[in-house]
């Protein structure tokens, strides 16, 4: 293995090569990520505190910070064969165009009809659900791929799935509305009258476009109100980033094949899913002292949870009903300004990835929303893919990263993860095209406003 192979533009694992486990990051942690907490109690929250509102298996895959490897079942395994592996695609026209020595790759989740990474957990989460015996899951969705997700996944196991959709994407984006409808889920928007806590925020917040944290609020309330239901979340919580570590897995197993060694490791960060899994076998090695790789994570100036917020117990949900969990967070009440277009609108930040990152393990860094669309268009005019406004953040990040090296001469091997496609946003892409985005970025006393509102808890 001394010749280096010629790179094909994408690169593609054999059924054989596929990864057959998910990995489990907390396992080789020295400094475990701190544990959800009873938010009454105060305590360590237990198994059978989380049962009344998640399915036991997945419980137990939360609170397992020991063992690295799950099995993935057998039906998952079949399901992913539907739109897996993803390509890991060598960037050479964007390299190209970018006049780079920097070699450039992404790992693109998009090829699926949800349209990102997002099934990868959903399709985990409604099989641990429909192999309890329940009869239907409720959730939140943001910009709309979960739900979308969800839907598919809930479909093909037969699953009910009522979906909590926050307000300004459910009427900006009806035809992601339709294609959950499409799978049979149920879509309310959020927040909506349908629940205690949902009037309660409108009360507080007349006119609110909603928040990713009010839908969850009210899908959590949902759930237990009806017989044989439970909640699931498409990212945040580690269970998730577990489903996640697929991506990652696939692409070191891809990039090994090669010989290919990356430098730099780039995601955009919303609730830090796609990234952990991204990084998670990467990160490995350095959690180990085999490797060192710089980690990235992108997230935009409108929502700055790494870099801007605070490493604090906080609410994972604007109602406060959910377990308290320790992670960089704006406040459960920041609501990131209507303006943003971009998805990624989360306060808070996984808590594996945030114990990381307080530890010096990843960088984050901020980007505003203009600067990313400039990358996407960019990106999608060479490379062909028209990428998602999330996904952009980490494009955005890989192009200057890329060209640093052309300064600098330096042939880094940088890796992004393109998490999705963005036809569904065609609206933002407009107002871009149309030259009337605005890159809002909150004040200083908007943050502290935010961090005002965390829950007072002296461990
Ligand atoms: C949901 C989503 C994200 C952000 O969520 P993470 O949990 O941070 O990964 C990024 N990109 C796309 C396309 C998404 O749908």
């Amino acid at each position: 293995m001394s010749e280096e192979k010629i790179i094909p533009y994408k690169i593609y694992l054999e059924e054989s090569e596929m990864p057959r486990q998910w990995y489990n990051m907390r396992a080789d942690m020295k400094n475990k990520p701190a544990p959800l907490l009873n938010k009454d109690t105060l305590k360590p929250i237990t198994f059978e505190e989380l049962q009344p509102v998640f399915c036991d298996e997945l419980i137990k895959q939360e609170l397992d910070e020991d063992t690295a490897y799950f099995d993935i079942p057998q039906e998952i395994l079949d399901f992913y064969k539907m739109y897996r592996p993803a390509p890991l695609v060598r960037a050479y026209c964007l390299e190209k165009a970018l006049g780079t020595p920097a070699k450039i790759y992404y790992k693109f989740e998009g090829n699926n009809t949800s349209g990102s990474h997002k099934l990868n957990s959903a399709i985990a989460q409604a099989y641990y659900a429909k192999n309890q015996g329940l009869k239907g899951v409720t959730t939140e969705t943001g910009a709309g791929q979960w739900g979308t997700a969800l839907s598919m996944a809930s479909s093909y196991l037969g699953l009910d799935c009522n979906v909590y959709m926050v307000k300004c994407s459910y009427e900006q984006k009806p035809f992601r509305r339709e294609v959950m409808r499409t799978y049979g889920a149920s879509v309310t928007p959020s927040p909506s009258t349908t629940t205690e806590v949902g009037k309660r925020i409108l009360e507080a917040h007349p006119g609110t476009t909603g928040s990713l944290g009010c839908a969850i609020s009210e899908a959590i309330e949902a759930a237990g109100n009806k017989e044989g239901y439970r909640y699931v979340l498409g990212s945040v919580l580690n269970q998730v980033m577990l489903h996640q570590s697929i991506i990652g897995l696939e692409t070191k197993a891809a990039m090994d094949k090669y010989g290919i060694d990356p430098d730099i490791i780039i995601g955009c960060a919303g609730g830090g899913s796609n990234l952990g899994g991204l990084i998670a076998p990467f990160m490995r090695e350095k959690l180990l002292g085999n490797k060192d790789y710089r980690f990235i994570a992108v997230e935009p100036a409108s929502c700055p949870t790494l870099t801007r917020g605070k490493y604090a117990y906080d609410y994972c949900d604007t109602g406060m009903v959910c377990p308290l969990s320790k992670m960089y967070t704006l406040g459960s009440g920041f609501i990131p300004s209507s303006s943003h277009a971009g998805g990624l609108r989360y306060h808070g930040m996984n808590s594996t990835l945030s114990q990381l990152y307080a530890d010096g393990y990843m960088e984050a860094t901020s980007v505003e929303q203009t600067s990313v669309f400039e990358a996407a268009q960019r990106f999608a005019r060479v490379e062909g893919i028209l990428p998602a406004p999330e996904s952009s953040h980490a494009i955005k990040v890989a192009i200057d990263e890329a060209l640093k090296c052309k300064e600098t001469g330096e042939e880094k091997t940088i890796l992004f993860g393109l998490t999705g496609t963005g036809y569904f946003d065609m609206f933002a892409y407009q107002r871009f095209n149309d030259g009337e985005m605005s890159d809002y970025i909150p004040t200083d006393e908007e943050i502290a406003a935010g961090l005002a509102g965390l829950p007072k808890i002296d461990l």
